[in-house]
């Protein structure tokens, strides 16, 4: 079967104990997480609990335009006041340069992009996490208002370590 159609069967049956009035859109830890969509991270594995947290997911975690977008929403919006940055090992965004990914993806894609894309390929993924939380701390409606911190979650033991910007 399909991999929708094997959600929408879970929905249809999740959605027998679902009741609106144990969700809120602000989430009860005050807390946003930015990081990889790498399937090893996850709600149980930061100790989170559905309502707790907004996940703003990206490949490799980055503080894009459009995380920063989520993150202000989050924060004026919603109420987060404190930030999480997780960045991984093994993630597959070190295990090419830029160019080389460019070229893999033209070649298998077949044809050249016709929108441009950045993949903020990185090598060392201590620095790639200062270099979000500089990102962040660099946005006048976050820096002073936000408390911003920045972590590896290592893939080989599931800890979290922290790096400091
Ligand atoms: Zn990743």
């Amino acid at each position: 079967m399909p991999a929708i159609n094997r959600v929408l069967e879970a929905n249809l049956h999740n959605s027998i104990n679902y009741d609106p009035k144990d969700v809120s859109p602000r989430p009860r830890m005050q807390l946003a997480v930015l990081t990889c969509m790498d399937t090893r991270i996850s709600l149980p594995a930061l100790g989170l609990k559905v309502g707790d947290a907004h996940m703003i997911r990206n490949a490799g975690g980055i503080a894009t335009d459009d995380a920063i977008r989520s993150l202000v929403v989050s924060h004026y919006l919603l109420g987060t006041n404190e930030i999480m940055v997780i960045n991984h090992t093994d993630c597959g965004l070190m295990k090419a340069s830029e160019s080389e990914l460019h070229h893999k993806i033209e070649q298998e894609a077949g044809k050249a992009p016709n929108a441009a894309v950045h993949f903020h390929a990185f090598q060392d993924v201590d620095a790639n996490v200062r270099q979000q939380l500089r990102r962040l701390k660099s946005h006048n409606w976050l820096e002073d208002r936000v408390k911003i911190r920045g972590f590896v979650f290592e893939v080989e033991t599931g800890r979290l370590r922290e790096v400091h910007g």
